[in-house]
């Protein structure tokens, strides 16, 4: 299989903050692939990376075969990308807006012509032709947006949370343009921090929190892994201290995503191995001295993983059971 992007042990450190840490990632051409995990999971910072408008700390990235670090040129030949918010133009028409695009990606007077009238044939908003940019519902101008990254036809998109702050309908349509984009030979990495938007979009996701890859590959095959893995249910004799204590010494373990301390000290363990791989942490957990009052199983599905390893700081941050946002509202 061929992949058009690949990461390899990026990085990037922000002062004292890691936001990402040594990933791994790749994404097969003709794929729309998920980047999924809370706000502050280190999204942006990847994609702003992959568009060269970030130079990672250590690592690198390859789109195309060309590198992020060495050969940045090439890479925007070859990507489009749309920030997380989009911008004010007061006093541009739409035509006018994508027409601007088009200037600075040097296309010809009537070269622009045709693209402009195609893309907003693609992206239904030839009706809106004329409309001022900021008249545009936020779901026409996330799809004005869309049209922008596509401007120089490029072979993958990048787009940074393009369904945060659309209406149930707009995402419908939005989810739809970009299944459209994919049949036209589009490679797409989509970020969100709602796992059932991407969950039914795309083809292979990859769950990130802190910066690194807690799970990742296809959709269905990660569903099939998770029905084997399992969240454990975990409490051991002591204060808070030693239930902090045993919760760094699950998490260090290999085949266990993340470790998180509820309120109650009872700590959950997103893990990702079978039974016989639970009867060795077990017996691995005695052996080290932990003093286990109790050791449960619990059956999950790619949602409950997912709110296990993320929602670690604010569980109330978990509302409605789709959305969870660490820190604060989404942009
Ligand atoms: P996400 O897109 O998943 O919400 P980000 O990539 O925006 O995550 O942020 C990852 C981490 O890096 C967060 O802890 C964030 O606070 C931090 N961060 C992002 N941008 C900056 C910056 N310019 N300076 C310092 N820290 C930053």
């Amino acid at each position: 299989m061929s992949h058009i992007v690949r990461t390899t042990g990026l990085t990037k450190r922000y002062n004292r903050t890691l936001a990402v840490a040594g990933l791994d990632l790749d994404i097969a051409e003709g794929e729309i692939f998920g980047l999924v995990g809370p706000n502050g999971a280190g999204k942006t910072t990847i994609l702003r990376i992959l568009a060269t408008l970030l130079v990672p700390s250590a690592g690198d990235a390859e789109i195309a075969g060309a590198s992020v670090r060495r050969n940045p040129n090439a890479v925007r030949q070859v990507i489009g990308y749309m920030p997380d918010s989009f911008g004010v133009y007061d006093d541009m028409k739409v035509w006018e807006y994508l027409d601007f695009f088009g200037r600075c990606h040097g296309l010809p007077a009537a070269r622009r012509r045709r693209v402009v009238a195609d893309l907003l044939e693609l992206v239904d908003l030839a009706p809106k032709r004329d409309a001022y940019v900021q008249t545009l519902s936020r779901g026409m101008q996330q799809r004005l947006c869309l049209a922008h990254a596509l401007v120089h036809d490029p072979q993958v998109l990048l787009l940074d949370e393009p369904a945060s702050g659309l209406d149930p309908r707009a995402r419908v349509e939005l989810r739809e343009l970009l299944r459209e984009l994919r049949n036209l030979g589009k490679t797409i990495l989509i970020s969100s921090h709602i796992l059932p938007e991407l969950e039914e979009l795309c083809t292979s996701i990859a769950i990130i929190d802190r910066g690194r890859v807690l799970v990742s590959g296809r959709v269905a095959d990660i569903e099939r892994r998770l029905r084997v893995g399992a969240v454990l249910r975990v409490r051991v004799l002591g204060d808070g201290e030693a239930a902090e204590a045993a919760r760094a010494w699950f998490e260090r373990d290999a085949e266990v995503a993340a470790a998180s301390l509820l309120d109650d000290g009872t700590i959950e363990i997103g893990f990702r191995g079978d039974d016989a791989g639970s009867a060795r942490l077990l017996a691995e957990a005695i052996s080290a001295g932990l003093r286990v009052i109790t050791f449960a199983r619990a059956a999950s599905d790619l949602e409950e993983l997912f709110l296990q390893v993320t929602a670690v700081d604010e569980p109330d941050a978990v509302k409605d059971g789709t959305a969870v946002a660490r820190k604060g509202a989404a942009a």
